[in-house]
């Protein structure tokens, strides 16, 4: 497969994805406030299904919608580790034309820049960005 000129996927991403070295990775939550991502390019979500079992319920019922891993890209300069997410369908579509490498790495290990935090953040973690923490539930 691969995409027409007028695809409507296409936003310029070949500024920052041109040539870029890939890995599978299982999505993780960032931090406990930074827990979904898209695909760079049609806007499918990756969820972190060990972040909550909302997450995990939303890639069980909506696939189609939600993965739980994705095409991510590995660190180079001006291209940080985990911060571009590509679905498995753009990628068969655009992986040609970019001119991707994929690069076997463990799949569950951390998959950003920086130390990985322990434990990993869930949604047990989580703060509301405004105003102080309520009191969580024993
Ligand atoms: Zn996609």
């Amino acid at each position: 497969m691969s995409a027409s000129k007028d695809d409507w996927r296409r936003r310029g991403q070949e500024r920052y994805l041109r040539g870029a070295r890939l890995t599978l990775k299982r999505y993780q939550a960032l931090s406990a406030q930074w827990e979904h991502e898209h695909c760079a390019f049609c806007w499918h979500k990756f969820l972190d299904t060990q972040y909550s079992e909302t997450h995990r319920q939303a890639v069980e019922e909506r696939p189609d919608l939600n993965s739980a891993e994705g095409y991510t890209t590995l660190g180079a300069q001006d291209r940080p580790a985990g911060k571009w997410w590509i679905c498995r369908r753009c990628f068969e579509d655009f992986a040609a034309e970019f001119e991707w490498s994929v690069v076997k790495t463990d799949p569950g290990a951390w998959p950003y820049e920086g130390l990985e935090p322990n434990p990993r953040p869930t949604a047990a973690d989580y703060t509301p960005p405004d105003g102080p923490s309520l009191p969580r539930p024993e």
